[in-house]
C-alpha cells in the first residue's frame, strides 16, 4: 500500500516508515523537518512540506496514488500546550483537519492516528480500557482527543476509516538501535535519564515523591517504538474489513520514576546524581494501559515486555549518536 506518512521524519513516524518498507509498503514521508531529522529517513521518497499546506498535500496524494495515511506529526510537550495552547491547537489539530480535508478531496479514506494516553486526564482507575471517561486536562490531550471526535463523525458519513492509537510512553530505538528519540527540547525521562548516565547533563530531577504510590513517585506505562509500529501496521490492515479501530498501546505494567533511574543505571553501569523536585503539573500519579482490545482485535503482541530490555535499545542508541542526529 502506499502510505502518506505524516511527520515520518520524527521519532515514531521514522521507525513506522521503516517498518512499513520492510512490511512491502511504499511510504511517502511529508514533513516539514521543524521537529524531525532527515538523517533518520533512509531509502524513500521525502516530501518537504508543512501540514498547513492544503495544495501541497493534496497534490502529494494525488501524484503518488496515496492509499493511506499515517498521522504522527503532532507537538508533544504537555507543559508547553498549557502555557501555549493557540500552538498546539493551531498544529494538532488545525493541520490535522486540513490533512483530513486533503484525503476527502483526493478520495483517500484510510486514516491511521497517534493519539494518546493524555486523552483520559487524570483517570481514577488501575488499568485503563478505551471506556474509561475522556477528561483531558492538558491542550495537548484535548486536542487529540478532537481530532479522534472529528473521525468519529467523518467515519459516519463513509468518506473516512480510522484507527486511532492511543500510546501510553513511547521510548526504546527501533532497527537494531539506529532509529532513537531525539527532541529538543528533550523533556521525556528515560532519554533525560540516559543523558544524565552519559555526563550530558549533571543530574535527573524527580517530578515529585510525595504521590500515592509505592515509592512515591509517578507511574507510567512504557512502551517500545517497535511494538507501536507493530500496532499501526495491524491498524491499517483491520481497515480493509472495518470503519473504526480504538486502541490503547501499552504493556500493561507500570514503572515508577525511581524504578525507571535504578534501571538505566543497571543497563548503563554508571550512577547517576538523583535531585527530588517539586511535582510537575498536570501530572496523573499512574497511567497503565489495558490493551487487551488491541491483543484481541488487531492480533497485537508487544514484544518488548521488560523496561530492562526497552532501555538497552535506547541506551544503544544515544550511545552511538551522542550529539543526535547529524541534521
Ligand atoms: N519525569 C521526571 N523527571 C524528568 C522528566 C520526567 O520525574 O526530568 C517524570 C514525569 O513527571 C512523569 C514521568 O517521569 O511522571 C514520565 O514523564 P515523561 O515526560 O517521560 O512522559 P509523560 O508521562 O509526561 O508522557
Amino acid at each position: 500500500m502506499k502510505v502518506l506518512v505524516c511527520g515520518g521524519a520524527g521519532y515514531i513516524g521514522s521507525n513506522m516508515t521503516a517498518v512499513l518498507a520492510q512490511n512491502g509498503h511504499e511510504p511517502i514521508v511529508y514533513d516539514n523537518l521543524s521537529k524531525g531529522h532527515r538523517a533518520a529517513v533512509h531509502g524513500v521518497k521525502f516530501v518537504h512540506g508543512d501540514l498547513s499546506n492544503f495544495e501541497l498535500l493534496l497534490r502529494t496524494m494525488r501524484e503518488h496514488r496515496i492509499e493511506a495515511v499515517m498521522h504522527f506529526a503532532a507537538f508533544i510537550e504537555v507543559g508547553e500546550s498549557v502555557s501555549q495552547p493557540l500552538r498546539y491547537y493551531r498544529n494538532n489539530l488545525a493541520n490535522a483537519l486540513t490533512v483530513l480535508e486533503a484525503m476527502e478531496n483526493a478520495g483517500v479514506d484510510k486514516f491511521v492516528f497517534s493519539s494518546t494516553a493524555a486523552v483520559y486526564g487524570m483517570p481514577d482507575v488501575g488499568l485503563i480500557t478505551e471506556e474509561t471517561p475522556k477528561n483531558p486536562i492538558n491542550p495537548y490531550g484535548d486536542s487529540k482527543w478532537d481530532v479522534e471526535r472529528i473521525c468519529q463523525f467523518q467515519c459516519r458519513t463513509r468518506r473516512l476509516r480510522y484507527a486511532a492509537l492511543r500510546y501510553f510512553n513511547a521510548c526504546g530505538a527501533g532497527q537494531d538501535g539506529k532509529l532513537g528519540e531525539d527532541h529538543t527540547p528533550e523533556s521525556h525521562l528515560i532519554p533525560l535519564v540516559i543523558y544524565a548516565a552519559m555526563g550530558k547533563r549533571a543530574d535527573i530531577k524527580i517530578f515529585g515523591t510525595d504521590y500515592p504510590t509505592s515509592d512515591g513517585t509517578c507511574i507510567r506505562d512504557y512502551i517500545h517504538v517497535e511494538d507501536l509500529c507493530s500496532a499501526h501496521l495491524l491498524g491499517l490492515k483491520a481497515l480493509d474489513s472495518t470503519n473504526e479501530v480504538v486502541c490503547n498501546l501499552g504493556i500493561g505494567k507500570g514503572y515508577s520514576v525511581r524504578q525507571v533511574i535504578d534501571t538505566v543505571k543497571k543497563v548503563s553501569g554508571k550512577d547517576v546524581k538523583v535531585v527530588e523536585d517539586q511535582r510537575r503539573a498536570g501530572d496523573p500519579p499512574v497511567l497503565t494501559a489495558d490493551s487487551s482490545k488491541a491483543m484481541r482485535e488487531l492480533g497485537w503482541k508487544p514484544k518488548y515486555t521488560s523496561l530492562e530490555g526497552i532501555i538497552e535499545t535506547a541506551w544503544k542508541w544515544h550511545n552511538s549518536h551522542p550529539d543526535g542526529y547529524e541534521d
